[in-house]
Order: C-alpha cells, then structure tokens, then sequence
C-alpha cells in the first residue's frame, strides 16, 4: 500500500477498542494487573504490556507504529519535544570520551545542544556536511556517530546523505539524519543507510502547530553487536532493537521526556494528511521562489528547487520534492519594514506549520550564537527564512508583491 492508505489505517490494523477509527486519548498513568506475575512479566519485558506512563502509553505507542510505517524502520520511540528526541538519543549512546562529527549546518537549539555535550566529555566537530570528505576528514579513533540534517535551515544546504551514509558503514559508524526538514514523504533516510531518523514532530508531521513532538527509529541498517556502549541488559534477543531499548530506557525512561497522549493524539489525526498538506507546501514553496528570484527586490533565493541551488542536483536525486522552507537577502528594504507589511505570513519562529511563516534570522533564532558564528553560517543581517503553508498560491504572491512594492 502507498505512504497514506498505510498510515490512515495504522490505529485501526493495531487493532482499536471498540471498533474507533482512531486510538482513543488514554490519560491513565499507569495500568494495573490481576496477577501480579504479569506484572512483573512486562517489567521483565518478556511479556507485551504497559506499567507506567512516563516509558509510553497505548496513544503513543501507536503513534509511534505510525512513524515507524512513515520511516520503513522496525521500531521508534516518542518523546515530548524534537530536541528531546535528539538529546536524549545522544546522551543515551554516547559516553565520556568518546566523539562525533556533525554537520554545521544546524537547526539553532541543536548547535546549542552539542556545544554543552563537549562540558560533559562529548566531543563533536563541526563540518561542512554538503561534502563527504569534510566529514571523512574529521574521523578519528574515538568517533562514533555522525548526525546530520536533510536540508538545513536557514540556507537550505543539502547534505551529501548517500555518501555520508556509505562512509560510516566502511568505518561502522552511526548515522543520524535529522529528517524534520524533508519527513518521510520526501525521503527516508533509510535509503542513504542511516542507522536512527530523528523527526521533530511538532513540524510538518503534526502540521497544524497545536502539540510538541518528536520521534528516533530505528532502521535496521547498523550491526549494534558491534557498537560498543550498549549496556549487558538491553543485549537481548535481535541486536536491531538493542539500541531503541537503551534509548527507551536510558533515555525516555531515566529523562522523563515522554510524550503526552493528548499530544499524540493532535499528532496522529495531523498525520494523516502529511502527504496532502506536503504535496500543497512544497508546490507553493516552487511558485513562490520562482516569483522572487526574478524580483529586482531580492538579492539572493535559497531554495534547493532553484538551478542557481549548489545542491540542486543532489536534492532532485535525493528527495520527492525540495521542500517548503526558503530564505531571502532582501536588497535595499529593511527586514524589519518587509515583515512588518506582510498580511497573510506570520511572522513568527516555528517551521512546518500549515499556515506560511516568515523570521528575520539573525535577530531572532540565531542571535544568541553572536555575528562571528552567523557569518560562519552565512546567515546575514537581512535574511528572512520561509516556511510556506497550504494556502492558497495566489494569496501567498500577492502578499510578497505587496509587501515588496
Ligand atoms: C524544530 C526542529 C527540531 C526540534 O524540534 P522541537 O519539537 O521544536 O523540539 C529539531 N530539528 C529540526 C531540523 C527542527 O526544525
């Protein structure tokens, strides 16, 4: 079956009380046994069940199912936040000297993340992740992982995913592909080898900008019998779930990140339609770009649909579409004034949403890593990153038009 007859009809395969078409919202935090070695079977985890609501819930649980049909993987864990997802994954299967090479080019409060793993003995270099040999260069003994983003936001940079892929399984390392930016209707990291797709679900997934989220699957494509920081107890049974045990345990477990069944619930119903609304975003996203890289307002288009795009090719081999999110330098307007005569766009931070959303970058979400590291980014003064809707396309041009007039 496709990418949306198979989610749509997720919950009801998993079997639902009652007949409902959707998992029902259960709020219980915790759940109760007759016999007490049942119980103790599920505490065990030889038996199918739940004990206690911080670990997951059967509206989680089946919200990840869904999630793990979207990445083609074999298991995923809920947290309550994107970042939860990746800091907790992280802390989970790294320790105290070990390192890992990351991509520069990333989502603000993950830059900010993985500078404080270093005070806790995590080491990580960042490198130009659009090239393969960047990242091969900055491998050493005690590298373990390599994490990575599809497309980065705000300069839309592509990372060479395949290649990355192939050179951490010649030298067994991990590969994490943060897949916010694409989800799993544009890509599955799967593809590219990756060993963990992260989601933040609270972008495009959920969509409609009204639960936090994220998710890591696993996708069966490392060997973890080889990975040396999986603690004896969660060796058990198929090495291709020993590390989404540790990270449910060591993570999920011990951090209490866990996702709220209301939340999921929001989720699961915006999930349905991923396919729909990214179909409609990313249609938008092409119109508009095309609009604005003629416009003598603009000086530059970032946007991995455009040809004059460095990573246009691989974008085109890579994904479904290029996306929804792009950014502009404006020419002689000042940020402030063009956001400020935007109708329609709301400015705001967040991304993925289905309404279209504009941010003047450097006064905002990356204002606090300082002019030095921005330059390092490329991000300048006057950039506006994009995140376009379901709107109408019309709607959306004359907005830009007047606003730019
Ligand atoms: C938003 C985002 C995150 C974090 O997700 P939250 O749900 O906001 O915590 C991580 N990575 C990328 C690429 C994002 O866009």
């Amino acid at each position: 079956m496709g990418f949306t007859s198979q989610i749509l009809h997720s919950d009801r395969r998993g079997g639902v009380e009652h007949g409902s078409i959707h998992k029902p919202i259960h709020t219980a935090v915790t759940f109760g046994y007759d016999d007490a070695h049942d119980l103790a079977a599920v505490f065990q985890g030889r038996q199918q069940g739940y004990s206690y609501g911080r670990q997951v819930n059967p509206t989680v649980n089946a919200l990840q199912e869904k999630i793990t049909i979207m990445e083609g993987g074999v298991a995923t864990a809920a947290f309550s936040t994107g970042m939860a997802a990746i800091g907790t994954t992280l802390f989970s299967l790294l320790r105290n000297g070990d390192h890992f090479v990351s991509s520069s080019f990333l989502f603000g409060n993950t830059n900010s993340l993985f500078n404080s793993f270093a005070a806790h003995g995590i080491e990580v270099s960042f490198v130009d992740a659009t090239s393969v040999d960047a990242v091969a260069a900055e491998i050493r003994d005690n590298t373990r992982m390599v994490f990575v983003e599809t497309i980065a936001n705000p300069r839309t940079q592509v990372s060479d995913l395949e290649a990355i892929g192939k050179l951490c399984k010649q030298h067994n390392l991990v590969y994490f592909v943060d897949n916010t930016l694409t989800t799993p209707y544009l890509f599955q990291p799967k593809d590219a080898d990756a060993s963990l797709s992260i989601n933040s679900l609270t972008k495009y997934i959920g969509g409609h900008g009204n639960a936090l989220g994220g998710a890591v699957t696993e996708l069966a494509n490392y060997d973890w019998s080889e990975y040396p920081n999986i603690y004896d107890t969660y060796k058990k049974g198929d090495p291709s779930n020993w590390a989404i045990t540790q990270i449910k345990k060591k993570g999920l477990r011990d951090f209490g990140a866990s996702l709220g069944p209301e939340a999921a619930h929001h989720i699961s119903v915006g999930s349905d339609t991923l396919a729909l609304r990214m179909d409609r975003s990313c249609r938008n996203a092409s119109t508009l770009t095309s609009f604005l890289v003629q416009h003598s307002g603009i000086s530059r288009v970032y946007y991995p649909g455009l040809e004059e795009h460095p990573q246009y090719e691989l974008a085109r081999s890579l994904f479904r579409y290029p996306g929804a999110i792009f950014s502009i330098e404006l020419k002689d307007m000042d940020c402030f004034e063009f956001l400020n005569r935007l109708e329609l766009f709301i400015c705001t931070s967040n991304l993925g949403d289905n309404r279209s959303l504009a941010i003047p970058v450097a006064h905002s979400i990356y204002y606090e890593m300082g002019p030095e590291r921005r330059a390092s980014m490329g991000i300048d003064d006057s950039l506006v990153r994009f995140s376009i809707g379901i709107e109408d396309t019309d709607d959306l041009v004359t907005d830009l038009e007047q606003a730019l007039s």
